[in-house]
């Protein structure tokens, strides 16, 4: 991760966040985005633990696509904000328990972190009730993880039989490679089983392997500390 190049930099203070900068953060990474690919992925903020006043300052500098790991901590800070936005894009990134559907679909308009036959029928169920329709990606766990969320490559076009069966909108792929192991592979094998499938979408890469992940195709990079700084919590 490329933190260094501007904490030397002594901007005027604007908010209380400790990483001050962030709208010069977001245009350095826009521009090492835009350098490494054509039609460069969309960056996603991932503002889970953030402030109030990161958010604004985010806002204030033209971000609109933002991703969270907790529905409660989603609706904390977007429920109201959304109103003065009509062109936010909300992300789900983080797991879902299924008797959080109902919430996570009135709140999201994507959802990363398809990855069970369970949560795809009460993700159904949530956008009839609503009248909502969303966007999902299925995470695939390509590490094979035990602790991790997400199927096995394997059992990815299982999963998308049934959430397509449940009527879902499946567009794409998500993943977290494990920490402990180069990324490429991982975003080699989901590009992989993207393009078998015919799915669009690609979100992989984080702050500190975004470009590593663009080179591979990603549509979506998920970005956090490179933007924020570092996150007190382990959230
Ligand atoms: C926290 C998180 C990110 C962002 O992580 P950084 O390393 O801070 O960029 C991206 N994706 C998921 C799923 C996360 O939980």
């Amino acid at each position: 991760m490329r933190l260094g190049s501007s904490w030397g930099f002594c901007a005027i203070k604007m908010t209380d966040t400790d990483f001050p900068g962030i709208a010069k953060r977001r245009a350095e990474i826009l521009g090492d985005l835009a350098a490494i690919a054509e039609t460069p992925p969309m960056l996603v903020a991932v503002t889970k633990t953030q402030s109030d006043a990161a958010l604004e300052e985010i806002l204030a500098a033209g971000h609109r696509v933002f991703g969270e790991n907790r529905v409660q901590e989603a609706f904390q800070h977007w429920e109201t904000r959304r109103a003065d936005y009509p062109d936010l894009e909300l992300r789900l990134i983080g797991p879902l328990q299924s008797n959080k559907s109902e919430d996570a679909v009135n709140l999201f308009h994507v959802i990363e972190t398809l990855d069970r036959p369970k949560l795809c029928r009460e993700l159904a169920k949530a956008e009839q009730k609503s009248g909502l329709k969303r966007t999902y990606l299925i995470q695939v766990n390509t590490g094979e993880e035990p602790q991790k969320a997400g199927v096995a490559p394997r059992d990815v076009e299982a999963l998308l039989r049934v959430a397509r069966e449940q009527g879902l909108d499946v567009t794409g792929l998500m993943c977290i490679p494990p920490v402990d192991e180069p990324a490429g592979p991982h975003f080699a094998l989901l590009a992989k089983i993207a393009k078998r499938l015919e799915l669009p979408q690609l979100s992989m890469g984080m702050s500190a392997d975004y470009d590593i992940a663009t080179r591979f195709g990603a549509t979506h990079v998920r970005v956090g500390s490179a933007l924020f700084g570092p996150r007190d919590s382990s959230a």
